[in-house]
């Protein structure tokens, strides 16, 4: 019998219709940014023989609930163990104005599920893949890194779920990082290296 192989998601998030979501200045637009590391994280993962396809291949926004409902459909045919969802952001500190908050985090829905064990391993390849001294925002008051939220896309998708806020589009030295070819690398890759090595644990 042919062995299921896991499907991995990657959502972008908003769309090019979505106010805000952008740096001060205009050069980083998170909905354009987003879909241009997410189709990369998706051609690469495919390349490497792993099943992995877009959540919103459109480039209008998508409302969170149609989202939930496409993630939710592929875990219905699947069964919810073989899906594995990741969120692409950018991070923001205020609205509108240059801030000093920089880094990078990941999400989860509460309590102890298989999206930690995701998270942990994009912890581990972000923290290899992004320069020294980048800050790596975490939370371990409940004994691992990711911090967590009743996000809509992580709480109401069946499968395991995590949300990366890939540093922030509001501080001006994490901008020009994430849009200089080093930096889009770098986050290309710590999302394929970790949804790689989640897999390669069981997630
Ligand atoms: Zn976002």
């Amino acid at each position: 019998m042919k062995k299921i192989m896991k499907k991995i998601l990657i959502d972008n998030g908003h769309g090019s219709n979505t106010p805000g979501k952008q740096s001060p200045c205009g050069r980083l637009r998170e909905y354009k940014y987003c879909r241009e590391i997410a189709a990369e994280v998706v051609g690469r993962l495919v390349a490497a023989g792993y099943e992995a396809e877009l959540v919103v291949p459109e480039s209008a926004d998508v409302s969170l609930s149609e989202r939930c409902r496409r993630v939710n459909s592929v875990c219905n045919r699947l069964g919810a163990g073989n899906v594995l969802l990741v969120s692409i952001h950018n991070n923001a500190a205020g609205c509108g104005a240059w801030m000093s908050a920089r880094g990078w985090e990941a999400w989860t829905s509460k309590g102890q599920t298989r999206g930690d064990l995701l998270a942990e391993a994009l912890y581990e390849s972000a923290r290899r893949r992004l320069p020294a001294g980048t800050k790596i925002r975490t939370d371990f008051t409940d004994g691992d890194s990711d911090k967590e939220s009743d996000f809509t896309i992580l709480k109401r998708t069946a499968c395991a779920a995590c949300l990366t806020e890939n540093m922030f589009q509001d501080n001006r030295e994490d901008m020009e990082y994430l849009l200089s070819a080093e930096g889009r690398e770098a986050i290309v890759r710590l999302h394929v290296e970790g949804i790689i090595e989640a897999l390669r644990r069981g997630v």
